[in-house]
């Protein structure tokens, strides 16, 4: 079996199992494959492995993706720190975008999302430990933007995304999600329901804290030669 095929498979496995691990239901987290800095040529041999998501983070290397890749029938997740002015070509050409941080973003991409397309599904980014980065919100600015976005005509609020700081400790990496899930909860908003969360060194901390949508660059892909 080719590499991609394998690894996806690996991947596929280690998810069942950690399901399984942690109770959680059959088919309830989903692979996001990270394909960025990756050939078409890769997600290409993915596919034909099954995979249908597609998570990238540069604009311009994926629009270029998306011209070779035309024919195939892929979902497209931005999952790249957004630049406000780029928010019509993430509005015309993307089934999700992950990394949500302001209602200025949401506004932008709501009223740029061409109408012939459904509303773009859409995850806030909540900055959980890493006070290093500026991205993503904090979790007490969790309920107003969620309120504010759920208002937006043509967006669909998901849930939520989150990059941690890396950590090598099991529990460790489990705390931050777990302090996530539960300020989710809280808000008793039906329609959050994504957990987009977990990367090739966490997948198993993650699947344990509720993600619902690991994504993999990595583990399925190989290692990349720049970020
Ligand atoms: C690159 C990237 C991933 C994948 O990371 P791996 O460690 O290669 O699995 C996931 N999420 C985001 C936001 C990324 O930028």
């Amino acid at each position: 079996m080719p590499t991609i095929a394998r690894n996806l498979k690996k991947i596929q496995t280690q998810i069942h199992n950690a399901q399984q691990r942690y109770q959680r239901e059959e088919n309830s987290v989903q692979l996001l494959a990270v394909s960025k800095t990756k050939p078409a040529s890769a997600m290409v041999s993915a596919y034909q492995a099954g995979q249908r998501h597609f998570g990238e983070n540069y604009l311009q290397e994926a629009l270029n993706k998306q011209r070779e890749l035309g024919a195939f029938n892929m979902t497209w997740h931005f999952i790249g720190a957004i630049q406000s002015n780029k928010t019509k070509l993430l509005a015309t050409h993307f089934d999700w975008v992950h990394c949500v941080d302001s209602l200025k973003i949401a506004e932008r991409l709501s009223s740029q999302r061409p109408d012939f397309l459904e509303p773009l599904n859409i995850c806030v980014q909540v900055n959980i430990s890493d006070e290093e980065s500026k991205a993503g919100i904090s979790l007490n600015e969790l309920p107003a933007l969620v309120s504010q976005i759920s208002q937006l005509p043509n967006l669909t609020l998901r849930g939520v995304m989150a990059i941690p700081a890396p950590q090598i400790d099991f529990e460790a990496q489990r705390e931050p999600y777990r302090k996530l899930v539960a300020a989710v909860k809280a808000l008793k908003n039906e329609n959050l329901t994504t957990f987009s969360f977990g990367m090739s060194d966490d997948l198993e901390a993650a699947i344990a804290e509720g993600s619902t949508m690991v994504r993999i660059g990595t583990a399925l892909f190989g290692a990349r030669s720049y970020v």
